[in-house]
């Protein structure tokens, strides 16, 4: 369950593979909120030209709070928290004009159910649509026929079902699509757009606790000779148990990528230059005892850096990339420190 999104949670995840689209993770809040006040307006004019005071009083709060969010978001960019209110303002909003007006505005339940769907989690947009029927009861029991009141509460709960399946689905498709997009079929640790990010956070988070990091590149010594001595079923075989043997050296704290055909990198947080050089060798000896082939050792080089002050992601591999070919000059099956 802790890992069930909300259909803007989803929606953000998704954008976040879209460069162009940067804004996105706003877009959709801010449009609901200003859509509910925008659709609100009418009713409250009516409500005015009919003397109906009160619940005039009620929409106007609706539009006021709508806009207040609505800009509040574009601001702040806090999304899920906006979410959480505008889903509480719709349930507060459709019971006050419920009591105030009598039964047939429970219509406008159906689609602030489904809002309510899309902004909050599953299992918390249950709870919300359980807790606006509850509230609405003691007016669907006083003012309709029995009749009535059954057929709306059988409509809100088929609605909210299919709701529910329809964000549980989604879910399932969020769970999938990030593994499609962050991990490597052949190896199954990250791949290189999971690389890109975790770069991002790692340079960010240097940036506010100033802890050292460092990364790692590795790669496999004339793989092309394993490749065609062994076919290239036997190298897809090798690169898997490489992906193994550094998996189960490194610290959970540390995380694995495969970014080239035969290159990977551990970025090692929290470890400073030495450290990851100590990692490093221990990589190298491990995979060279391992007999991943009859006829010869395999072996990998190394090109270990630590992350500079004031350095991007990009600037920080291409330093362990230079590591990496000066360990490769050097005879391979040797692990190399980046200036
Ligand atoms: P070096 O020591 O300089 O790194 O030599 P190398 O032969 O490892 O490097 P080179 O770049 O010349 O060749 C890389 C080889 O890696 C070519 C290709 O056959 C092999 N390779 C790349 N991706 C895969 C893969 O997914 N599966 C297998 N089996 N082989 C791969
Ligand atoms: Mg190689
Ligand atoms: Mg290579």
């Amino acid at each position: 369950m802790a890992d069930k999104k909300s259909g803007i949670e989803t929606w953000n995840f998704v954008s976040s593979f879209d460069r162009d689209g940067q804004d996105s993770e706003i877009t959709l809040p801010v449009i609901l909120a200003f859509a509910c006040s925008i659709g609100v307006v009418p009713f409250a004019i009516i409500r005015l030209m009919h003397a109906e005071y009160v619940i005039a009083f009620v929409d106007f709060l609706i539009i006021v709070g709508m806009l207040l969010l609505g800009t509040w978001v574009y601001r702040t960019r806090q999304v899920r928290f906006a979410c959480i209110v505008m889903a509480v303002l719709c349930v507060v909003g459709i019971c006050a004009s419920a009591y105030v007006s009598g039964p047939r505005q429970i219509v406008w339940a159906y689609p602030a159910a489904l809002a309510i769907f899309y902004l909050l989690r599953p299992g918390e947009a249950i709870a919300m649509v359980l807790a606006m029927v509850g509230i609405l009861m003691p007016i669907l029991l006083s003012e309709s026929s029995s009749f009535q009141t059954a057929s709306v509460l059988i409509t809100l709960v088929l609605m909210a079902a299919f709701a529910y399946a329809f964000a549980a689905m989604n879910n399932r498709q969020r769970v999938l699509l990030m593994r499609l997009a962050t991990k490597d079929p052949l190896t199954g640790v990250g791949n290189r757009r999971a690389l890109d990010t975790k770069l991002a956070d790692v340079v960010a988070a240097r940036e506010r606790s100033r802890s050292p990091a460092s990364l790692i590149i590795l790669d496999l010594d004339h793989f092309k000779a394993v490749n065609d001595t062994h076919g290239h079923a036997k190298g897809d075989e090798i690169l898997q148990r490489i992906a193994e043997i550094v998996n189960l050296r490194i610290r959970v704290t540390d995380s694995l990528y495969r970014i080239g055909g035969e290159e990977f990198v551990v970025v090692a947080e929290h470890q400073d230059l030495d450290k990851a050089m100590h990692l490093a060798e221990q990589l190298r000896l491990l995979v060279e005892a391992n007999e991943l082939v009859d006829d010869r050792a395999v072996t990998i080089s190394l090109g270990v850096a630590e992350l500079a002050d004031g350095e991007d992601g990009g600037a920080w591999l291409c330093r362990a990339d230079e590591a990496l070919y000066a360990a490769k000059r050097s005879g391979r099956n040797a692990t190399v420190r980046a200036a």
